[in-house]
């Protein structure tokens, strides 16, 4: 919690109020689990990050003007070592051909998680100027508009009231592992409603969070969830 305090209390010091390197931190820092990565500035350090991480890695453009990274070919996956420094310079040049006076604030060089076996949730939340902080679940990823399969609640939740936003949703079978495919880890996805639910209330600048995708990934006693994209805005 307080690590979140300093994050947040640096972002405040600046001009614009939305976080890029510091988003993910804050998840960390609420032991939401996110990928291994780092966030670079050239294609050496690309490479380098790349190397660290097992397998191949994602590269993703770091805008606070982009919003929508994979509209404008700002995500590259399954990015060899070989091709990290490459992929730095061309996520570079589409985000410059796009929109010439973009901040950048870098390449985000990520961990790969298997999304074959994964299912894409999103987990935000808005302030209503009614209701307070809105927690929101449901299916993620690009099919988050198309679906429009969410449900909400009131922060902060309870651990039953974060089980059932996982149980109500329609597409709550793909979690329990449809047509032969394997369970998701719902309790882990569950813990990280909680979490995001006590960050939220903890810090009332927070005023919009989206986690998009948090990808579910079957039971297999590691981490069983991973924060991939987050978004948010703060006071
Ligand atoms: P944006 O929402 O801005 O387009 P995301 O970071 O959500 O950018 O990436 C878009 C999509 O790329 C995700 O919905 C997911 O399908 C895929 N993706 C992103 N990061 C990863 C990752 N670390 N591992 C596997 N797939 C990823
Ligand atoms: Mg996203």
């Amino acid at each position: 919690r307080e690590r979140a305090f300093e994050i947040l209390a640096s972002v405040h010091d600046r001009d614009d109020n939305r976080l890029g390197v510091e988003a993910m931190e804050l998840l960390d820092a609420y032991g939401i689990p996110t990928p291994e990565g780092a966030i670079v500035d050239s294609p050496e350090r690309a490479a380098e990050v790349a190397e660290g991480i097992d397998g191949d890695v994602v590269m993703k453009i770091v805008s606070p003007d982009i919003l929508h990274k994979s509209d404008i070919g700002g995500v590259a996956v399954g990015v060899s070592d070989a091709d990290a420094a490459d992929t730095y310079e061309d996520l570079i040049t589409r985000a410059r051909n796009y929109q010439p006076d973009a901040t950048l604030l870098g390449v985000q060089v990520q961990e790969m998680v298997d999304l074959d076996d994964g299912v894409e949730t999103i987990v935000g939340m808005n302030r209503d100027p009614q209701f307070g902080p809105l927690l929101m679940f449901g299916l993620g990823g690009i099919f988050v508009e198309v679906m429009e399969d969410t449900t909400f609640r009131v922060a902060p939740v309870s651990e039953p009231e974060a089980r059932e936003m996982t149980e109500e949703i329609r597409s709550a079978p793909l979690l329990r592992g449809a047509r032969g495919r394997d369970p998701v880890d719902i309790d882990a996805v569950i813990e990280t409603i909680g979490r995001l639910s006590q960050l939220v209330t903890d810090f009332p600048a927070i005023l919009e969070l989206d986690i998009n995708p948090l990808v579910a990934l079957p039971d297999d006693d590691g981490s069983n969830a991973a924060a991939v994209d987050v978004r948010l805005t703060v006071d």
